[in-house]
């Protein structure tokens, strides 16, 4: 017998996510009010309950985003939405991490203004203080020239150039795009979150260091040990960005 405050599976599964989708607006409004996205960038989440699907925002500036602007979106680049919306055109920079990595449940694109230089120059982005140690040893580089020839807009407007995006990401957290952003993925949307952040704050704090000297980078020992220590304290600087996020925006 089904008691009046029991909750059908079907319903759980509504609730979950309704959950992630509340979840993935909010993140839209951190990476805005954090100046990691402005008019453009974007973030997305696998579907919780579709594994070969993805949430992300129809084609608009993140800080404007509500729950109703969220559609789904298959590996293709097909999006599944009753009204016709269009997404970004650059969603195949999502689709392709999340078929190349089993791992990841979440991706944010960017244009952050720090780190732009480190994918123009031969100067490195490398981890230079323990909240960024998941930059790992090194971040990689996508050179769009190899695979989209000399004059290419820059943007990942196919499934070829999704594809080659991720090669270039292969097991790393994050990867810059010469010329253009960044691409960071996570397992899941906070985690993604912290990490494009700090990404950009990396950067800045680098820039401010080559300025005075040489750099002592941290060791690859210390970039695991020190990622593995900022997951466990995900939730603190997330109610934080939230709460600012929130009194921006009322
Ligand atoms: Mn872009």
């Amino acid at each position: 017998m089904i008691e009046d405050f029991d909750v059908t599976p079907s319903e759980l599964m509504k609730q979950e996510l309704n959950a992630v989708i509340e979840e993935l607006v909010m993140a839209n409004k951190i990476l805005y009010n954090e100046g990691v996205v402005d008019g453009f960038g974007h973030i997305s989440v696998r579907h919780p309950e579709k594994q070969d699907r993805f949430l992300i925002a129809k084609s608009m500036a993140p800080g404007l985003v509500s729950a109703d602007d969220i559609l789904e979106c298959d590996f293709e680049g097909v999006i599944h939405d009753a009204q016709g919306r269009r997404s970004y055109v650059e969603r195949f920079i999502h689709s392709e991490m999340y078929r190349a990595r089993s791992d990841v449940n979440a991706v944010v694109h960017s244009h952050s203004m720090s780190v732009i230089p480190f994918g123009v120059t031969s100067q490195r982005l490398r981890p230079i203080c323990h909240m960024s140690g998941f930059l790992g040893a090194q971040t990689p580089i996508y050179e769009i020239r190899h695979t989209a020839g000399e004059s290419s807009d820059l943007l990942i407007n196919s499934q070829k150039l999704g594809k080659s995006l991720a090669n270039t990401l292969g097991s790393s957290t994050v990867a810059l795009m010469r010329g253009h952003g960044s691409v960071a993925v996570g397992t899941s949307i906070k985690q993604v979150v912290y990490r494009a952040i700090y990404t950009e704050l990396n950067a800045k704090l680098q820039l401010e260091s080559m300025k005075i000297g040489s750099i002592e980078f941290l060791s690859e020992g210390e970039a695991q040990a020190t990622a593995a220590m900022a997951d466990i304290h995900l939730e603190r600087p997330w109610a934080l960005w939230k709460e600012k996020a929130l009194a921006q925006s009322a």
